[in-house]
């Protein structure tokens, strides 16, 4: 399944006329909204945690360049070789080289979603290099042939029974049986013997440690820990926005990130490491690439997606965002959906081939209210609402409206009369059924729900009426 953001009008009524999605959806987003309220209002620190984070993650990106190269000269001294990537093809690149360079014929992946935007899989595929992934959730989609639906849980676009029938029909010893405990219990069957015969482990990082060289990977599973130990080779390919100055900064973010994507306290495993297996170390890989890519992140440092940048990938947005909970990832056609995709992906694409993301948006802010790094998302969907008007991507129909709206808003009294009269269309328009069933200009709305009986009055007129109570 490859959609793309450039059909996303198309991908959104597929995904509205699929009852399946809805209930995945349903069942997933409503149980982390719950989780995440009851630890945030656990977490009496909570407000100077998310302070302290926004804080660090400003610091730090007016000194990318300085912490960035102390983490370069730490994780060399630590036994690791650093590739610096510009673009997603020359990161991909150099994992291929690495690869080619061992004779890899099979790697283990950790879920990343920085490896999803370079394109890691395909990239394998091409180097004919087989590739497992071994996150429960990346196994199923692996599976299924799907692309990730969220950045926490790829494979919340799924239920329970349909993963039980994929594992039927995929594994060697599936499970007869429905219930979770037993499809993990078959995936675990599945994939351990391949976590001990890969010739690569590739994984992502949560943070990078400048003051000493180390990564940081948080799972929920102990999946890192088994796609890195055991091969040769580890090769960590990650964005150079996750860098943070010292463990101690570090720790401020573990607090939130959880907390934040799952709704607990903290991951299960939370896992550092510097650099490759040491002499007399027990286990762990002899050598240890990290791949830093910017793919236009050193651009949005420089303008108004700056804030962006803190991003700690939690998907809280995405788990309170309406149109998500409507439409799911996949129909946004890109790597990262939701609010943060909405943002971030005109930012790695283009303005015009996106440019339906940034307006699949209410503007309620409800995304910006448990945003860990308190990023503006609704601030920045709308500059780039403008950025797309100024462009002349707004499609005329809008561009006419809004012209003629400014052209009355500039002129009070017509606008009030305007409105006024509107009004009172809009009311006798309604009169036999109480509801609106059709409306010129409004089709879009109409066409699959009615438009309630406005108030008797215009906004001011009411506000005039009943004073400020
Ligand atoms: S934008 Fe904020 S809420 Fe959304 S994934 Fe990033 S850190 Fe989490």
């Amino acid at each position: 399944m490859k959609l793309t953001s450039q059909d996303f009008k198309a991908n959104v009524k597929t995904a509205l006329a699929d009852p399946t999605l809805k209930i995945a959806l349903n069942r997933t987003t409503g149980l982390l909204q719950r989780r995440r309220a009851q630890v945030i209002d656990e977490f009496a620190e909570y407000g100077a945690a998310r302070e302290a984070a926004e804080k660090i993650k400003d610091h730090t990106l007016d000194n990318l360049e300085y912490y960035l190269t102390q983490f370069e000269e730490n994780a060399t001294a630590a036994g690791a070789t650093i590739h610096w990537a510009r673009t997603p093809q020359e990161a991909t690149g150099i994992v291929t080289e690495i690869c080619k360079a061992e004779g890899a014929k099979t790697a283990t992946r950790v879920k990343s979603m920085l490896g999803e935007e370079i394109g890691i899989p395909e990239a394998l595929a091409k180097a004919g290099v087989k590739r497992i992934e071994t996150d429960l959730a990346e196994h199923i989609i692996q599976l299924a042939e799907d692309p990730p639906s969220h950045i926490v849980m790829p494979a919340m676009h799924k239920t329970h029974e349909q993963v039980a029938e994929l594992f039927r029909e995929k594994h060697a010893k599936p499970s007869n049986s429905d219930d979770v405990a037993a499809l993990v219990e078959s995936a675990r069957h599945e994939l351990r013997q391949k976590f001990l015969d890969a010739d690569i482990g590739i994984s992502g990082a949560n943070f990078l440690i400048a003051d000493n060289g180390s990564i940081v990977t948080v799972t929920n599973e102990g999946n890192a820990e088994l796609t890195v130990t055991p091969p040769k080779t580890h090769i960590v390919t990650v964005g150079i926005e996750k860098i943070v100055p010292s463990m101690e900064h570090a720790t401020v973010f573990l607090r939130l990130l959880s907390r934040a994507a799952i709704g607990a306290e903290i991951t299960q495993y939370t896992t550092f490491y510097n650099g490759p297996k040491r002499k007399g170390d027990a286990d762990g890989p002899e050598n240890m690439h990290i791949v830093l890519v910017d793919n236009h992140r050193t651009e949005m440092l420089g303008e108004f997606l700056r804030p962006m940048l803190r991003c700690i990938r939690c998907g809280a947005c995405m788990n309170h965002c309406p149109v998500y909970a409507a439409i799911g990832g996949h129909a946004y056609g890109a790597v990262y959906p939701g609010p943060m995709g909405s943002v971030l992906t005109p930012a790695m694409l283009d303005l015009k081939s996106t440019k339906d993301l940034p307006n699949a948006c209410t503007l309620n802010g409800r995304c910006k209210e448990v945003c860990p790094v308190n990023i503006p998302l609704t601030d920045m969907l709308r500059s780039l609402r403008a950025k797309q008007f100024e462009r002349d991507l707004t499609p005329p129909v809008t561009r006419y409206a809004l012209a003629g709206w400014g052209w009355l808003a500039r002129r009070p009294r017509l606008y009030h009369l305007t409105t006024s009269l509107a009004m009172l269309a809009m009311r006798v328009w309604s009169m036999n059924r109480g509801r609106i069933r059709w409306f010129p200009m409004a089709g879009s709305w109409t066409r699959s729900r009615d438009l309630p009986q406005p108030e008797l009055g215009t906004f001011m007129q009411q506000y005039k009426r009943r004073g400020s109570k």
